[in-house]
Parts: C-alpha cells; structure tokens; sequence
C-alpha cells in the first residue's frame, strides 16, 4: 500500500542547519483537525510540522522533510537542544488531556505505521531517537500521553519496545540489567536521552512506557523497564 499524501502547505518553516536524526511525535490538542491544521498554516501562529494526521487516517503534508518545521519548541534529547533543525514533526489528531483525550484511531496507526516507517529509512533515524513531545519538553508536553500506543509502534519496528528484553529469561542479562538499576537509579533516565532525572522526566518517561502507572515517582518497575531500554537501544 502506498500512502496517500495530500498536500497543504505551510508558511511556518526554514531552512535546516543540521541533519535529521529525531522523529517527534505529538498530538495536536484542540478539538477539530480542521482547526489545528488551520493554526498550523496560519503565519502569524508561526508553528507547524511536516505532518499531520487525521482521525480518518488522511495524512497532510504541510513542510517538506528538507526543511526545519516549528513544532518541537525548546526541548532537549540526547545531547541535542531545540531539535527543530534535527527532527521531524508529525501531529496526531487527538483533542489532547485539554479538550477531551481520547484513543488513538486504527487508521492513524495504520497511517502512522507506514508515514513513520518511510521517515525512519529515509533519514536512517535510531529507534531510541523515536519520541513524543513530552519526551524532549517534560515541564511543558504531556503530548502524545498516555493513550498513544507506542508498543504497536515498536511491534512494526518504529522505535523502542519497553518489553523488549525480559530479564526472567535471559540469565546472565539479568545480572547485567539488576546491577545497572541499583547503579544507575538516579542518573539513568539522562543516559536515554532526557536532560534530567526529575520528576518532569520519570512522568514522561510512564507516559511513553509504563503507560498504566503515570505518577511521576521512580519505582522498581521504572528501572527494570529502562533497563531493558537502555539495553535494546545499545545494540
Ligand atoms: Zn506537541
């Protein structure tokens, strides 16, 4: 299946300064798509992405991929600050926790599985540089939350799986990954990406994989979870 792409352009963008290596994903959080994708074409919002995606699964082009669309804001990931020039956005229809946070469609998925797919292998993107607003913004983003399911994402090989190595079974791991959580408590979630080990970033980071207990304190499950992260990005 090839992706249907319609075209609406932007005005909100310019030129990049740097190479693509991040893919951030956000929902848009106003009530209608129409809306937001008005807002992101208007010049005087001066926001915007190269994508957006509607309930419906129809995906609007509004930047093209070459150019620097304004949809990160200051944020962090990695080492990189306001990746802007280093990313690219897509917006997923959602009303967000504002306006009535809802579930994700199947045909955003589907369309997302395809749109982020191509991305990735055009910009040859690591898995570990696949993240949500929230991640790169944690004081200021709750976007995509908590209903956004990632591990479908990470099923059709869009970036990280929080299940991807179980401890359990894998023996020697295990010793590995038990003596990483008791080392690396305090300053782990810095060593995936995130500025801080803080409670901004312990919320975001259950946003994105440990969705069914998002409160902001670091527990065991947390480090088990990031273990396994840290281990599946390094390889
Ligand atoms: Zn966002």
């Amino acid at each position: 299946m090839t992706l249907k792409i319609i075209h609406r352009p932007s005005p909100n963008f310019d030129e990049r300064n740097a190479p693509v290596s991040l893919l951030v994903l956000h929902y848009t959080g106003m009530k209608t798509g129409a809306e937001a994708i008005a807002r992101l074409c208007d010049a005087e919002a001066k926001v915007s992405a190269h994508y957006v995606v509607e309930e419906n699964g129809d995906v609007y082009q509004l930047v093209d991929e070459s150019k620097r669309a304004w949809h990160a804001g200051v944020s962090f990931w990695r080492g990189l600050r306001n990746v802007n020039a280093n990313s690219i956005g897509i917006e997923i229809v959602n009303p967000g926790h504002e306006f009535g946070y809802r579930k994700f469609t199947d045909a955003q998925y589907k369309a997302l599985i395809e749109l982020c797919g191509g991305i990735k292998k055009r910009h040859n993107i690591a898995d570990v540089n696949i993240v949500g607003h929230s991640d790169i913004a944690p004081e200021r983003k709750a976007d995509p939350g908590e209903l956004f399911d990632w591990e479908l994402l990470a099923k059709n090989n869009i970036g990280l799986s929080s299940s991807g190595y179980d401890p359990k079974i894998q023996g020697r791991t295990s010793q590995i990954l038990d003596s990483r959580i008791k080392s690396k408590n305090d300053s782990s979630l810095v060593e995936l990406g995130y500025e801080f080990h803080d409670e901004g970033a312990i919320t975001a980071f259950q946003r994105h994989w440990r969705q069914d207990k998002v409160n902001g304190q670091w527990d065991d499950e947390c480090g088990q979870i990031l273990a396994n992260l840290l281990e599946t990005a390094g390889r």
